[in-house]
């Protein structure tokens, strides 16, 4: 029995429509594409992680209650749609705090490798900035890039991923006829 797999998802603008430094409850909204590809994941057995660089908290912008609050929420869109998430890791520092955890770097992973129980490497990456996809590069993940949030921009901007594909449920399409082709890979073997 092999560790189940992960797939570890960005939040704003991957998840949920891009707010600058979202803090109010009633911002909280699911891209359109979110709850079909979500439950395609779930429902294939994949788990699902959030990473999420949340730097309004280091600048004073919001406190750790009104992002608990807005987690809330968004665990009830999801929930509502019958998905539940496995975990939730916030990096709450600034760039000028070099933490080991913001992304790129990989404490949130590794945080969330070590209570889920997951392989880093054997994971999926999804997300719409640099960090996300140098994050997955890091861990020999593959990495998504979705054209929601500033994805299209980064697009533009010639950002380079496995995959760069208009939404998340176009991402849990790609994962789904991986994840099948190498269960019957080593059915075979
Ligand atoms: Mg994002
Ligand atoms: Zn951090």
């Amino acid at each position: 029995m092999t560790a189940r797999r992960f797939v570890l998802l960005d939040r704003d603008g991957t998840l949920i429509v891009e707010r600058n430094y979202l803090a109010r409850v009633e911002d909280v909204e699911l891209l359109p594409a979110t709850a079909r590809g979500l439950r395609l994941l779930h429902d294939a057995g994949l788990g699902l992680a959030v990473l999420t660089n949340q730097s309004g908290l280091g600048r004073g912008y919001f406190d750790w209650d009104a992002l608990n609050a807005v987690h809330v929420r968004m665990t009830q869109l999801l929930a509502d749609e019958s998905i539940a998430l496995d975990g939730i890791y916030v990096c709450p520092h600034t760039p000028e705090d070099n933490c080991d955890c913001r992304k790129p770097q990989l404490g949130l992973v590794r945080r969330a490798a070590a209570e889920l129980h997951f392989d880093p490497a054997a994971s999926f990456v999804i997300g719409d900035k640099p960090c996300d996809i140098e994050l997955g590069r890091r861990i020999g993940a593959a990495t998504f890039l979705v054209r929601t949030g500033y994805g299209a921009f980064g697009e533009q901007e010639g950002l380079r991923a496995d995959y760069i594909v208009d939404d998340i449920l176009a991402a849990a399409h790609i994962i789904l006829e991986r994840t099948e082709r190498d269960l019957s890979f080593c059915a075979k073997r």
